[in-house]
């Protein structure tokens, strides 16, 4: 056959000459043979008066419209690219090897449409070789934009103390490979951002790593050598290994195994939680690593200091990590656009993205709303910004916490980048009803634009109405930590029932004091005070609970007496606090060294056989004093706490059925969405499901978007959609 295919701003047009046998089997092809990573959204064709080609051409791309051609995710690399690194000639063990199929997008690409030279490989003019290949249509390497060999592309370098002391790639990797397995930290440039790297089973350089970084107790994520060898430490069902070994490669959240015949991974990478956080080599350069190294995981995390950004920049890597990392391994590919490894968990059976960045973003998020124009901020913490485009939402990749001043400065910048690339001018703007938020101060620096203010619970449930295309009335059930409320005061367990333009809050947690604002998610001690002290009054430091060993009296004196005077006491009804005071009573954390440390743990130790629960009340509120004091009973009669976690969990499950069923009978409305960070909890969200379908409730979670405030921006931008239909503007 013969004709011409052409990449346009808004589409893919073919113009094909053939026989109609041929041309009807072209047709078929299109689909059943489309690459892994790509994704057909429609086709249409029709027959046109005959043309004469020479032959099968790709035309040059024009700009046609400011519609848009999506922006790709990154793709791991693919088995004949890893195949070619084998082979002799200008690909054998060249790191940079990529083809149509896999290889780097997102990360390079400065604007549309998808050229090479509007990417950051424009820098390197391909050999003759590769421009042949480039060139012929029947090549794995046709028009594949960052296409190169080592004789025309990229290549890495290794600094030792700021001297550069190597640029082949055998030696990079010789001497990285030392480097991890003599308990050194390595930085290595990859795809979206810089890697701390050191060998996962030393205790030593794990506690290096971490001083390092400056960081918290955070899990850090594992690199493994594959997956047969991961499968000796984690538990990885059919689901969990597909998202692994997917071109998206991310992070899966899995349990780790009870160890008897391996090796101990150091504990210092996962705190004592039973989960890790696991992921396979993706790029060329890992594979090379892994077939150097005798140990079979290592740590890979985000090269950067606690609360900054990932690094992409060179010049910013040797100048901050000389003194601390023991080899930097740099490339010349430089990267545009910043992600991060995405992290997902399996509940449930379906993939959910809790962080979305590498492989996942910009993809578009469809909708059934007109979106156009508006552009949303996120939230404060997990932030990720949004863009709509006509009927797609454009979810930027996970931008972190805006309160470092470096977070904040990638956060503007993503947001120019976002506007430009996908050819966006804004005219309406949203939102989260916090005023103090520095996302909807942000929104103040881009003009006169009419804002919409959306509050957070209803932008949870929104947000996850969107993904399902779901513009109706429904019981929103959100579970989370803090997000600012209509009334002043600091929601997180709202039972809404609302549709994309309003809501009505039907029922949520008792409000109790946060001892100290913010102070208190980050000392969970201070929310079990706060419901001991409610429910037993003064007399609760009488009770005979073993974690009042691990609090300072005096503390807890004060804590009491901000209470009684309302100092910094903030009303809160958060879903997260009540887990925090859970995890402090049973004693497995007092003071959180990473965000939501204590769900976490409290989360680690339930066991999926029990069926018991504890009392609670439905009222006005939904009220836990008869819970707390069946956890206070249980721990003084020394109760298991593993017991004592899955009673809580059981209990919380039981509250979201009753209470959802209450609406539900009085309303009548049967569609049910959950949100919010809590249901990042598996066991939780994975009951909740069970309990609601057994009641044949239709229920509706997040899979393409994070429950978390990551997901939240796409939730702002369907409520604004809907109150400018609406000309609620
Ligand atoms: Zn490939
Ligand atoms: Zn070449
Ligand atoms: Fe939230």
């Amino acid at each position: 056959m013969t004709g011409w295919v052409q990449n346009t701003n808004e589409n893919v047009l073919i113009r094909i000459s053939g026989k109609p046998l041929d041309t009807d089997r072209f047709l078929v092809s299109l689909r059943q043979e489309a690459p892994p990573a790509s994704v057909i959204e429609e086709i249409t064709h029709r027959e046109i008066e005959p043309e004469v080609f020479p032959n099968f051409s790709i035309l040059h791309s024009h700009d046609v419209s400011d519609e848009i051609t999506e922006i790709s995710p990154d793709i791991a690399v693919c088995k004949e690219c890893l195949d070619d690194m084998e082979k002799e000639g200008s690909r054998l063990n060249y790191a940079f090897v990529n083809c149509t199929n896999c290889g780097p997008r997102f990360t390079i690409i400065r604007d549309l449409p998808y050229d090479r030279d509007k990417t950051t490989m424009k820098q390197f003019t391909m050999c003759p070789d590769c421009s042949n290949e480039y060139k012929s249509i029947t090549d794995r390497r046709f028009h594949a934009q960052p296409t190169a060999c080592a004789c025309c592309g990229p290549h890495y370098e290794l600094f030792v103390k700021g001297q550069k002391i190597s640029e082949v790639i055998e030696v990079i990797v010789d001497l990285v490979s030392d480097c991890l397995e003599n308990e050194g930290i390595a930085l290595i440039k990859g795809l979206g951002g810089m890697h701390l790297a050191c060998d996962a089973f030393s205790e030593t350089s794990v506690e290096k790593l971490r001083e390092m970084k400056k960081r918290d107790g955070k899990p850090f994520a594992v690199m493994f050598r594959d997956l047969e060898t991961l499968k000796n430490y984690a538990m990885v069902d059919e689901t969990e290994a597909l998202s692994l070994s997917s071109w998206r490669s991310p992070i899966v959240l899995l349990k780790l195994k009870n160890l008897s015949d391996q090796p101990f991974l150091a504990a210092g990478i996962n705190s004592g939680l039973n989960l890790i956080g696991a992921m396979l080599p993706y790029m060329p350069f890992h594979y090379l690593l892994f077939r150097q190294l005798n140990t079979s995981a290592i740590v890979l995390t985000s090269g950067n200091f606690s609360s900054e950004p990932i690094l992409i920049s060179n010049q910013a890597a040797i100048e901050q990590f000389t003194p601390f990392a023991d080899v930097i391994v740099l490339h010349n590919r430089d990267i545009f656009n910043r992600t991060d490894d995405s992290v997902v968990r399996i509940a449930g059976g379906i993939e959910r993205i809790l962080r979305r960045s590498r492989g996942y973003a910009p993809a578009a998020v469809r909708t059934a709303l007109n979106l156009d124009g508006i552009l949303a901020f996120g939230a404060e913490l997990t932030n990720c910004f949004c863009l709509g485009k006509g009927h797609k939402a454009f979810l930027s990749q996970h931008i972190g916490d805006l309160k470092g001043l470096e977070t904040t400065r990638f956060y503007e910048q993503s947001l120019t980048q976002f506007l430009q690339l996908f050819r966006v001018k804004p005219s309406l703007l949203a939102v989260d009803l916090h005023p103090e938020y520095i996302s909807t101060k942000t929104a103040q620096h881009y003009g006169d634009l009419p804002v919409i203010s959306v509050q957070h619970h209803h932008a949870h449930i929104a947000s996850c109405m969107a993904e399902h295309h779901l513009d109706e009335k429904v019981i929103g059930v959100a579970m989370d930590g803090t997000g600012y409320g209509d009334d002043g005061h600091i929601w997180g367990s709202e039972f809404l029932l609302c549709d994309l333009n309003d809501y009505i809050r039907i029922t949520h947690f008792e409000y109790l004091p946060l001892p100290g604002g913010d102070m208190a998610a980050e000392e969970p001690w201070r929310m079990a005070v706060s419901y001991l002290y409610k429910i037993f009054g003064s007399d609760f430091l009488k009770l005979n609970l073993p974690f009042f060993n691990q609090l300072d009296p005096d503390k807890v004196d004060m804590i009491v007496k901000m209470i009684d005077r309302k100092i910094n006491c903030p009303l809160t009804s958060g879903a997260g606090r009540l887990f925090d005071a859970v995890a402090s009573l049973i004693g497995v954390c007092q003071t959180a060294t990473f965000q939501a440390e204590g769900p976490m743990r409290l989360e680690s130790l339930v066991e999926d056989d029990c069926i018991e629960s504890y009392a609670f009340e439905l009222d006005q509120t939904i009220r836990f004093d008869a819970t707390i004091r069946g956890i206070v009973e249980d721990l003084s009669r020394g109760t298991d706490v593993k017991l004592i976690a899955s009673k809580f969990h059981n209990t919380i499950i039981s509250v979201i059925f009753e209470s959802a069923n209450a609406i539900r009978i009085r309303e009548n409305v049967n569609n049910l969405v959950l949100s919010g960070g809590v249901f990042q909890n598996k066991y939780l969200l994975e009951g909740t499901i069970a309990l609601l379908r057994k009641n044949d409730f239709n229920v509706y979670t997040h899979a393409v978007v994070p429950a978390n405030d990551g997901g939240i921006a796409l939730g702002q931008l369907a409520v604004a959609s809907k109150r400018r239909e609406h000309k609620c503007v």
